[in-house]
């Protein structure tokens, strides 16, 4: 991965979604064609050969990669969603945010004990959101996971959020 294209095209807005808060916009390395087979490619590279059956995508901007490179390895793609947005039943997990809680769901019937399964987002902030669904997909039975970020917030140490034994994967560390 060439680190520096995937830096320079990174864009980061002020005080979005409220003041105070510098948010990355990974939408430019989505728009950028080389930058989005550049990240397709190393996370391929990555996980070629770890037999992976599916992978799970939190929405929604962890949908993008999730399902380029889930074609690309054929595997499934899973998406894990917010409440009451996946039609049949559900699985879920209430996680704790900086105010109140969040909810992450994927289908009771996505993931089973043969599945070795990688889940991936676009960035690792406090890592509740990924951690939860972590919990979600080993609830569901699969045989092994892997995690993927982006970008990850290292000043955030959200990989405390993790057993010490996940496998954790980030190409930009901010
Ligand atoms: P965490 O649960 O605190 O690790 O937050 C990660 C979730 O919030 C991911 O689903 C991200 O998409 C989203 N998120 C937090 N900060 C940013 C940002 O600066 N850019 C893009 N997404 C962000």
């Amino acid at each position: 991965m060439n680190k520096e294209t995937l830096k320079k095209n990174l864009r980061e807005i002020p005080d979005f979604p409220i003041p105070g808060i510098l948010f990355y916009d990974v939408t430019t390395l989505f728009k950028n064609a080389e930058c989005l087979q550049e990240m397709i490619d190393s996370l391929y590279e990555l996980y070629k050969d770890k037999g992976i059956t599916k992978v799970v995508g939190i929405e929604s901007r962890g949908f993008i990669l999730g399902g380029a490179l889930a074609a690309r390895l054929g595997a499934g793609f899973i998406m894990a969603r917010k409440p009451g947005k996946l039609p049949a039943e559900v699985l879920e997990e209430t996680y704790a945010k900086e105010y109140g809680t969040d909810t992450i769901q994927i289908h009771k019937d996505a993931i089973n004990e043969n599945d070795v399964v990688l889940l991936h987002d676009d960035l690792l902030a406090t890592g509740g959101t990924m951690a939860a669904t972590l919990r979600l997909v080993n609830k569901a039975g699969a045989k092994k996971a892997y995690v993927n970020f982006v970008i990850e917030l290292e000043k955030l140490n959200g990989r405390k959020a993790f057993p010490a034994d996940v496998d954790i994967t980030t190409f930009l560390k901010l």
